[in-house]
């Protein structure tokens, strides 16, 4: 493989050993356990979030997702909550035991959403936003880094580099799917890109079927085929009901489907040598009712499932 020296930090060779991006709640990209990001595209109200964080949650999702900050192309659409929605996905995160991951698409934005997000989303539009890769290089929180609409995988890995010429060493990479000549799918997965990175980087590899291909009934198919291929995680949008998402609801999974989902995966999982997270199960009735105190008392009311 002939990986060009301008890689010098993101290289297989740079490092003995590949890279583990760990998030503050355990969550890992990179390790044997595969990362589980799942929940709306949009953070559209404090009871849409709820529903969808306690259904991924319960299904085995280990990171939450949801945008505050939208990139729409069209400057009348939904542009997102804001500083209240991070919020809001905090507030939701932490009830249900989940990281949360959540796009800046403005570098001035980088400081306020480090204080809410355990991982902050590098959107396609803002790959090559090198300002704003620049101030993520600046923090030491863990990046996703999704793969521009059109992007070279060379120029994906170099906007891999900024971040970690910065200082910031925890870069996972997000295949989502690149622009053909076909709209018969929102875009085309690149799934050969799940192995050859392997190749190429150290960095983790994660797949988001839910943008590549932009028709919910074919998210689950693509989430498994992309397991099989290596992937270190899934990015999923999952809404309630998306039939009234006020983004992307056509390419949503409501939560039974997902739950669905996470069932079929398992055992795939387990045939490409990985698990999927471990998760914590409420057994008592009297946690239950209380799944703020119950995750955090191991003694009595929670179980690792
Ligand atoms: C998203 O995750 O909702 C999103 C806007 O993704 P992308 O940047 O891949 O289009
Ligand atoms: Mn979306």
């Amino acid at each position: 493989m002939n990986v060009p020296q301008s890689y010098r930090l993101v290289r297989r060779d740079a490092r003995a050993e590949r890279t583990v991006v760990r998030l503050r709640t355990g969550a890992t990209f990179g390790g044997d356990e595969i990362a589980i990001c799942a929940g709306p595209c949009g953070v559209e109200s404090a009871e849409q979030l709820e529903t969808a964080a306690r259904a991924v949650a319960a299904a085995g999702a280990n990171v939450l997702r949801g945008g505050a900050y939208k990139p729409r192309t069209s400057p009348y659409s939904f542009q997102g909550l804001g500083e209240e929605g991070l919020k809001l996905l905090r507030h939701a995160a932490d009830r249900h035991h989940l990281a949360v991951v959540t796009e800046v698409m403005d570098p001035r934005d980088v400081e306020k959403v480090v204080r809410y997000a355990d991982m902050l989303q590098i959107g396609a539009r803002n790959m090559q936003n090198f300002p704003l890769l620049r101030e993520a290089g600046a923090t030491r929180t863990p990046v996703l880094l999704k793969r521009g609409l059109s992007a070279t995988v060379q120029e994906w890995l170099l906007a891999a580099e900024y971040v970690l010429l910065g200082g910031n060493e925890s870069v996972v990479l997000c295949e989502r799917g690149v622009r053909s000549f076909d709209p018969a799918t929102r875009n085309v997965l690149d799934i050969s890109v799940v192995p050859l990175l392997e190749d190429m980087t150290h960095l983790p590899v994660i797949v988001d079927p839910s943008h590549a291909v932009g028709i919910a009934r074919l998210v689950p198919p693509i989430a498994v085929a992309s397991v099989a291929a290596g992937a270190h995680g899934l990015l999923i949008e999952v809404h309630p009901d998306p039939a009234s998402a006020l983004s992307d609801g056509a390419q949503s999974l409501d939560c039974a489907q997902f739950e669905a989902l996470m069932r079929r995966l398992a055992p795939v999982a387990e045939v490409a040598g990985r698990r999927l997270p471990r998760r914590y199960r409420v057994v008592s009735t009297e946690s239950a009712s209380k799944p703020d105190s119950a995750v955090r008392s191991s003694s009595s009311g929670v179980r690792l499932a």
